[in-house]
């Protein structure tokens, strides 16, 4: 059920500790980790603890958790002291989306090219 904890959910077990991650940065609705396989100098996952599947579903299920991972994404770039940056919340397979439990991508720390591939 949405916003319930998944067995087979790779970043429900982040949130629960079953996996390790780098965490940067957690508060009661969210988890922010660097992601393992970075494609910028910066590359910081911000997830809500609850499971969504992705950003369509957690904006509709819970906005104010859509929020809250929102403002996490201003408080990593501030921490990574990222003036220029890209959020990306891939949605649905065709746009690249491989973990089914919502995430924003936070990429800086070089110069990103418009438009995305
Ligand atoms: P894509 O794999 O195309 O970037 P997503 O938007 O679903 O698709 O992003 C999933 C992200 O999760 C990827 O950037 C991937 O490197 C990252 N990732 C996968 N496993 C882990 C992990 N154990 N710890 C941190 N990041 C992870």
């Amino acid at each position: 059920m949405a916003g319930e904890p998944q067995n087979d959910c790779l970043f429900c077990k982040i949130v629960a500790g079953e996996i390790p991650a780098t965490i940067v940065r957690e508060t009661e609705t969210t988890v922010a980790f660097r992601d393992i396989n970075p494609q910028a100098p910066t590359h910081i996952l911000v997830i809500p603890k609850a499971h969504y599947e992705n950003a369509a579903e957690l904006a509709a299920g819970a906005p104010r958790i859509a929020a809250d991972v929102l403002a996490e994404t201003k408080a990593v770039a501030d921490e990574e002291k990222l003036d220029s940056y890209r959020l990306v919340f891939n949605t649905g397979s065709g746009a690249g989306q491989t973990v089914w439990h919502a995430h924003a991508h936070v990429l800086g720390g070089r110069g990103l090219q418009w438009p995305p591939g």
